[in-house]
């Protein structure tokens, strides 16, 4: 019961890595809203778990890109809680491309939803935090090995991940003496729908290269989520934990 009585806010709770940090922070007995675009075949589930758990979980919904929508939607959401202990930003897309044949619509797309909503999310959620002067809270956010390494085809999403590893370190600088600790995770390969679409001779590939030799499950970054919510993890900020299997090693 790692986060027993904490309130947590994760975005991109629907499926894949966020699903399985929602799963991970229930079972540790957090009260957990997850934020998607729509209504989730996730929802059921998630609320079985949460009552099995002796805690709730509020699904909630808002586009993360639409800068009003999502400030009325996480105002409301941190009324209704009081105060997030933990807050977990891994709400992200994809829209790739060669960089020289890249439409402006696709870059301004994954830099709003993938780098502006941390921002905007991360301020309404932190004043608040550092308001809560007793308590010691964590901000994860959800970046990439790519935003570490680069990956041709992805200069959009690369800058987005590039842009929240710089934000977490900024922003941890900023809250760490008034008990907020900010990190981010850079996943490598993970099997989810975001990775579904990808070629299997190119994943294969990916996968033989890596020195633990198979890709990761949402499991593997749920663990990571939950150590750096917990207060396993309490002298830890401005950090960048990569979860990889050794793939930018
Ligand atoms: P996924 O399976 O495609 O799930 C994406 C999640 O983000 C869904 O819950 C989706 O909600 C939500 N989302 C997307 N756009 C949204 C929007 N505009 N407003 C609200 N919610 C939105 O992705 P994933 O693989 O789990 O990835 C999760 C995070 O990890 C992302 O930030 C991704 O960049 C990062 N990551 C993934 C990998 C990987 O290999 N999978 C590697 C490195 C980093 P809906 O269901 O409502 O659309």
């Amino acid at each position: 019961m790692l986060l027993k009585d904490k309130k947590a806010l994760v975005t991109g709770s629907s499926r894949g890595i966020g699903k399985a940090i929602v799963e991970a922070f229930i079972k540790n007995g957090a009260e957990v809203w997850g934020l998607c675009s729509k209504p989730s075949a996730a929802k059921e589930d998630l609320e079985k778990l949460a009552s099995e758990n002796g805690v709730a979980f509020h699904e909630i919904y808002a586009d993360v890109g639409n800068a009003e929508q999502v400030t009325e939607v996480v105002k409301a959401a941190l009324a209704e809680a009081g105060t997030f202990d933990v807050l977990v930003n891994n709400a992200g897309i994809t829209r790739d491309g060669l960089s020289f044949r890249m439409k402006k619509d696709d870059w301004d797309d994954v830099l709003r939803v993938n780098l502006t909503s941390v921002f905007l999310i991360s301020q309404i959620v932190s004043s608040n935090m550092i308001r809560a002067k007793d308590k010691s809270c964590s901000i994860i956010n959800m970046a990439s090995i790519v935003g570490l390494h680069g990956q041709g085809g992805q200069v959009n999403y690369a800058a987005s991940k590039g842009g929240i590893i710089a934000y977490s370190k900024a922003l941890a600088k900023e809250v760490g003496s008034r008990g907020v600790r900010v990190n981010a995770i850079a996943p490598g390969f993970i099997e989810t729908d975001m990775t579904a679409v990808l070629k299997d001779d190119m994943k294969a590939q990916w996968v033989e290269g890596l020195p633990l030799k198979r890709a990761g499950k949402p499991e593997d970054i749920a663990n990571a989520a939950l150590f750096l919510a917990s207060d396993l993890s309490t002298y830890i900020t401005g950090q960048v934990i990569g979860v990889d299997g050794g793939m930018g090693c």
